[in-house]
């Protein structure tokens, strides 16, 4: 199956090449010998942005010269990607790789293609052996593309960041980098340059050519049976998509259902909530705000002044941020009737154990109504300061 993908890929791209090479003015006939559909066949498609560090390979071109140039153990090397038109640093990127594909040592075993889009990812993801990517911790929302190679039996080499932070075991991959953040330091670059090289050289080429009794990469194999068989249920868009639709789509269709009810009878009491909340949310404020602190707990007592809003068009919380170890948390206040300290405003109590210090709290107002959904549908806040 990998060997069918990988030669599918090498025609296609071939083809691709050559009208590439026809567009540049070059001689197409160029493209009809390059790349073998025996070899290890490394990937690295994406949006040439800076922060995906698509140089990291580039830093030791010498290296990557011998890696790429090598007889016994050869790799050739399919780019694809593109900048946007005003990231001049990344088309500068792009300009770094056309300028080492024009070495003599590396013919005929690195090609970028251009127009790198979805038609392009997809006979990509089908045939690459090992999909790197190298982005700079911790700017990588998700890295889709490496998701894309599993269900194919591509494998990844990738920066210990979003998917791969969550996904990589050494027994499905490669990982590069520690798994913290080391800012735009150009010596922890090239340590992990210097890790990519190695891991290139000492474990995925080897890995790769390693033959046993039955002429088969028994090690490459296993690697690509783990790796299918613990990440694909997970990293899918199927599994996404079923998420997606249970915790948001469904309880959304449903609430439009509630709404659309009687003539849309709580469609427009909602609506008439919104308006009263645009109306006077600005007279919202705390007015005061004590604290006593006795048998292991917090008692917290707010005073807050809502105009013509009353208790039940508001929540106030106590929120705390997550630190030392701690997670984010936050307690509902309970009002407790009308302040007597100032007109139009209501008292509001809760108690928190002391573990945390007082201070981690801070109150704060947010709209409420039993069939909104906040702050999705109502946006607006009021912190005491
Ligand atoms: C999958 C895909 C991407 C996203 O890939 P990342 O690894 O998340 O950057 C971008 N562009 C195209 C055309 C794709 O197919």
């Amino acid at each position: 199956m990998r060997t069918a993908g990988r030669k599918g890929l090498i025609e296609r791209m071939r083809k691709r090449y050559q009208c590439q090479l026809a567009a540049e003015g070059a001689d197409p006939s160029n493209a009809a010998g390059i790349f073998d559909e025996k070899v290890l066949t490394l990937g690295f498609a994406r949006r040439f942005a800076t922060y995906k560090r698509p140089n990291l390979l580039l830093h030791d071109t010498e290296r990557l010269v011998r890696l790429l140039s090598n007889p016994r153990c050869p790799v050739q090397l399919l780019l694809a990607g593109k900048a946007h038109p005003q990231d001049l640093p990344g088309q500068e990127l792009i300009k770094q790789w056309k300028d080492f594909i024009k070495r003599p040592e590396v013919q005929g075993r690195v090609v970028f293609l251009n127009d790198y889009d979805m038609m392009l990812a997809q006979e990509l993801v089908q045939g690459i052996d090992l999909w790197i990517n190298t982005p700079r911790r911790p700017w990588e929302a998700c890295g889709t593309s490496g998701m894309k190679v599993l269900v194919n039996g591509g494998l990844n080499l990738s920066e210990l960041d979003g998917w791969w932070a969550e996904a990589y075991s050494p027994e499905v991959g490669w990982a590069i980098g520690d798994g913290q953040e080391h800012g735009e330091d150009p010596e922890w670059d090239a340590k992990e340059a210097d890790t990519l090289y190695t891991l290139l050289e000492a474990e995925v080429i080897p890995e790769f050519y390693e033959r046993d009794e039955s002429n088969m990469p028994s090690k490459w194999l296993g690697r690509i049976r783990e790796s299918m068989a613990r990440l694909t249920q997970e990293f899918s868009a199927t599994r996404a998509i079923g998420e997606y639709t249970e915790s948001h789509y469904l309880p959304a269709a449903s609430r439009y259902r509630d709404r659309a009810a009687d003539d849309g009878a709580l469609g427009s009491s909602l609506l008439q909530w919104k308006q009263e909340l645009d109306r006077h949310w600005s007279a919202v404020r705390f007015v005061g705000i004590r604290i006593d602190t006795h048998d292991g707990q917090h008692f917290f007592q707010a005073d807050v002044a809502s105009g013509f809003l009353t208790p039940d068009h508001l929540r106030v919380e106590l929120y705390a941020d997550s630190a030392q170890g701690k997670s984010a948390c936050f307690e509902v206040m309970d009002p407790s009737g009308r302040s007597p300290d100032a007109p139009r405003s209501y008292t509001y109590s809760a108690q928190v154990s002391a573990t945390r210090p007082a201070s981690d709290y801070t109150a704060r107002i947010v709209p409420y109504h039993l069939n909104a959904v906040v702050p999705l549908e109502a946006g607006q806040i009021v912190w005491q300061h």
